[in-house]
């Protein structure tokens, strides 16, 4: 059993407002925390949400505009005069290398802990590789020359259930014999061969949680996103703002509720909302119109993400 929680560092698209900080998610597995992009000022309410400052940590960039990467610096000078030595894995486009080294440079910014940048190249592909987990990437399209990516962190399947009665009834005893039938193995038992589903149910799937940045929707995501556990898309816009959502390459919240739905997710998030919106109702409606298990981010917003089976 592995925890796995999602806190929403900023929630505001293009500026901040007086209660929205910029893009910044974290999702928090085990203690291991993937950010995912680091918009002005998330180092705010990473210190709010009081994760620690020497906790793993691996950085994901969505694209390379300023609302999702000028909190970087800030967060990386405060992890290091609070004495870091844990390296930071970060992946991004292209430019998230040039982005750092000039700005480590210009700035004279000398960190107590290294920066490993992973530079991501083709449309997609997998990032991290773990025994239980993996983080996935894919192209999104944020307009003309904007390279964009969404991510996914996808859980490995975890072993079926061990039906003990079923065991007990065969007469087989506790230990080694219910390890290696855990673990899928055949066993040998009173000359006779048990293999392991006699006793153990099929594989149960991991969580899988989807990250879009910012972006149209697109077919290319619809497949990627597949039964996501926990979706969290932007909804920079509402419906009357549509002609908006397509010039500027956003979506609007009734666009990724439509997603969802075709993606089969289980759970739709929004965030990203442009300041223009007062009261984010109208875009809930929207979305129920089309996904009903929907709702809305806001700054340290926290949600725990169950097994589903
Ligand atoms: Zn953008």
């Amino acid at each position: 059993m592995s925890s796995l929680d999602i806190t929403f560092l900023g929630t505001s698209a293009a500026m901040p407002s007086a209660n929205r900080f910029l893009s910044s998610i974290v999702i928090n597995r085990n203690g291991t925390l993937f950010i995912f992009d680091a918009g002005e000022g998330m180092q705010y309410n990473f210190i709010r949400a009081r994760f620690g400052f020497n906790k793993k940590i691996l950085l994901f960039i969505t694209h390379m505009h300023s609302d999702h990467i000028l909190g970087l610096l800030g967060f990386f000078q405060t992890l290091s005069l609070q004495g870091r030595y844990m390296p930071i894995d970060i992946y991004g486009p292209k430019l998230i290398y040039d982005f750092l080294t000039e700005n480590f440079r210009i700035l004279n910014i000398n960190l107590s802990f290294p920066v490993n940048i992973h530079v991501i190249s083709d449309n997609e592909g997998i990032l991290v590789t773990t025994k239980e987990y993996k983080i996935t990437y894919c192209r999104s399209n944020h307009g003309y020359g904007i390279c964009s990516y969404a991510y996914c962190l996808i859980e490995n399947s975890r072993p079926g259930k061990f039906d003990i009665k079923k065991a007990k009834e065969l007469g087989i005893p506790e230990g080694i014999l219910y390890h290696m039938l855990q673990k899928g193995e055949s066993i040998q038992f009173n000359n006779k061969l048990i293999p392991s589903n006699t006793v153990v149910g099929p594989l149960r799937s991991g969580r899988k949680i989807g990250i879009s940045g910012d972006t149209r929707p697109s077919n290319e995501l619809c497949n990627f996103f597949k039964n996501c556990d926990l979706l969290i898309f932007e909804s920079t816009f509402g419906s009357t703002e549509l002609d908006k959502a397509k010039e500027s390459f956003h979506s609007t919240a009734f666009e990724a509720a439509s997603l969802a739905k075709s993606s089969g997710v289980y759970r739709l998030c929004l965030t990203h909302f442009s300041t223009r919106y007062k009261d984010l109702v109208v875009l809930l409606n929207e979305a129920k119109s089309v996904f009903s298990n929907v709702d809305m981010a806001f700054d340290l917003k926290s949600i725990s993400i169950p097994y589903r089976n």
